[in-house]
């Protein structure tokens, strides 16, 4: 890129530009504007080059207020310093200007020495600016704030003191659904948001900009109960921002012990305790515990492992049969991933998935079952037997994958599957983002034949409005959510048998899944409830141990 050398000089006054123009051309390059509205597109063909702008005030067309106006609304723009140039010392006039952003201000008397002072001046000004401003909210960027916080703690004394990093939940969604000019509001509202809040409270504190939708704050507080109050409240002026889409910021806390340690390990701790809300459902505030270093470690080792894994095919697909209850007999089963490492160790799916889904690398292993799942269903259908359908697991992060779709279409095509033979299981949590999207999505998936299954239900807090958007066609159960001290609970049970009711009026077939006793057998058959799934008739099993349970030959 080309220095920063030129001067943009915006007056209708055409001796005025050829004075500035004689003034500053030994070190510049000027372009001249007769007003703004035309300097706004050298502006905006220039932005690289321009070091800075003087501006009249009384133009035609477009005047330096509105000039200035517009020039605020780029984020690009904010660190080109602008300097106006006045006839008169009006002070309500340069008041005006100051409030729009304006730099400082040279006389029209034309003194050169004066003139190219406050030029210099200005521009060394903007690059210290660019060194420690987040261009486009125009706070302190991650390094300014990590030197601020380290002078707030040295002087903080007895205070307590808490890092509170904040960030936009699917923050990258928003952006690609609304844009990105959405995305940077968003940014700068909850830049404000933060600052507006801590103002408001008796509290010390420094904030910054850390990247992307991430923010940093550290400040003093007297009781966690305080500090949390302050935390809710940056969330709640946030949420209000956007009534059109859903919105949560997550914040992840640490409590500073010493204050001695280094800014940049202050804030790791804060961002692991945000990490852990990340996928987590109903999640958006977590404390900083001494355990999350030890999960760091691992998240960190299965980061470094999975594609090695994947192509190494140490994912093992096991298939959970399910029973159908009236008979007591084995109908398909739900594909279940497993990641067996070549020592033999065995790493539950609980422990990677959530790290999957938070790095999007979730797309690939669940296409690596669907793939396992698809080329069983072949071998059966090439055997001349017709398999009952298996489940598979639909991450939620795949409803936002735009490819999706054709993905799933193209895998079927090419092992020539009838989509009967392959249900999609999708959590209840996943549907209650974004409703018109997936009922689309639904819809689509209904036309080409797939049945839908509706995972966990009841472990939502809007269940009963999904079932009512979205058409879904099985509705699973976790027998977890009425653990088994509850089964003697008669409320538990009034529930799970008005949802079993509710769902045979829908006419949804109901599948109970987690059922590890013969009494919970026994109460969902005398509700009525049509297949079951759990540890009491077969844990999850290998492809082959599946095939002989339904004897099927190798
Ligand atoms: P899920 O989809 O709700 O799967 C059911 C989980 O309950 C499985 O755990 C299964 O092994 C377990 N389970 C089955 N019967 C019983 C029982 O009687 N008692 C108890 N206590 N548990 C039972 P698993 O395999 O550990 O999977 C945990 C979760 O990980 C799954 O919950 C699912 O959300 C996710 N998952 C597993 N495989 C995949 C996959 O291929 N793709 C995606 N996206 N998620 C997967
Ligand atoms: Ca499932
Ligand atoms: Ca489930």
């Amino acid at each position: 890129m080309r220095g920063k050398n030129e001067i943009l000089v915006v007056d209708d006054i055409r001796m005025n530009r050829v004075t500035f123009t004689d003034i500053l051309k030994d070190k510049f390059d000027i372009l001249e504007a007769e007003n703004g509205e035309i300097a706004l597109q050298k502006l905006a063909e220039r932005k690289e080059t321009i070091a800075l702008i003087i501006t009249d005030l009384m133009m035609p067309v477009m005047d330096g207020f509105e000039f200035l106006e517009e020039i605020r609304k780029v984020d690009s723009y904010r660190n080109i310093p602008v300097i106006v140039a006045t006839t008169s010392d009006d002070m309500a006039n340069e008041c005006r200007c100051l409030e729009l952003g304006a730099w400082d201000f040279i006389p029209k008397t034309f003194h050169p020495e004066i003139i190219r002072f406050r030029v210099l001046n200005a521009i060394d000004k903007s690059k210290v600016r660019v060194l420690e401003y987040d261009s486009l909210t125009g706070i302190y960027n991650q390094q300014k704030f990590y030197q601020i916080t380290r002078e707030f703690l040295d002087t903080a004394d007895d205070a307590n003191c808490a890092f509170v990093q904040f960030d936009i939940e699917r923050f990258t969604m928003i952006n690609s659904f609304y844009g990105s000019g959405e995305g940077n509001r968003l940014i700068c509202y909850l830049a404000d948001a933060i600052k507006e809040t801590l103002d408001g409270a008796s509290v010390r504190y420094t904030y910054g900009r850390i990247g992307g939708d991430v923010f940093g704050a550290c400040l003093s507080y007297d009781t966690k109960e305080s500090l949390m109050e302050l935390v809710e409240a940056v969330k709640t002026k946030v949420k209000c921002h956007s009534v059109h889409y859903y919105l949560e910021v997550s914040s992840g806390i640490y409590l500073i012990e010493d204050k001695d340690m280094d800014v940049a390990v202050i804030h790791d701790k804060a961002s692991m305790a945000a990490d852990r809300c990340k996928g987590q459902y109903m999640m958006h505030n977590a404390f900083y515990t001494k355990e999350m270093d030890t999960w760091l470690l691992r998240e960190q080792r299965i980061i470094n492992e999975m594609d090695t894994a994947l192509a190494e095919e140490q994912f093992v697909v096991y298939f959970q049969p399910k029973y159908e209850l009236e008979r007591l007999t084995p109908y398909g089963a739900e594909a279940l991933v497993r990641w067996q490492r070549p020592d033999g160790t065995l790493v539950p799916p609980g422990e990677f998935i959530p790290i999957f889904e938070k790095n999007g690398f979730i797309i690939k292993s669940d296409f690596y079952v669907w793939e396992k799942v698809c080329q069983f269903i072949r071998r059966e259908l090439d055997g001349g037997r017709c398999p009952a359908p298996i489940s598979v697991n639909v991450s939620r992060v795949n409803l936002y994958n735009p490819k999706f779709l054709e993905t799933l279409i193209n895998l079927v095509e090419k092992y020539k599957i009838p989509p009967k033979h392959l249900n999609l299981e999708l959590t209840e949590s996943a549907f209650s983002d974004n409703t018109d999207m997936i009922q689309d999505a639904v819809d689509y998936l209904h036309r080409v034949g797939f049945t839908i299954m509706m995972d966990d239900f009841g472990s939502g807090y809007s269940s009963l409005n999904i079932l009512k958007d979205i058409n879904l066609d099985v509705l699973k159960i976790d027998m977890k959510f009425l653990s088994k001290s509850k089964m003697a609970d008669s409320r538990g049970t009034k529930i799970l048998e008005a949802v079993v009711r509710m769902a045979q009026s829908l006419k949804m077939p109901v599948i109970a899944e987690g059922v590890e006793e013969r009494e919970q057998v026994d109460f969902l058959s005398s509700l009525g409830c049509d297949y079951i799934q759990g540890y009491y008739f077969a844990e999850p099993m290998s492809i082959d141990r599946y095939k002989k349970l339904i004897g099927s030959p190798d």
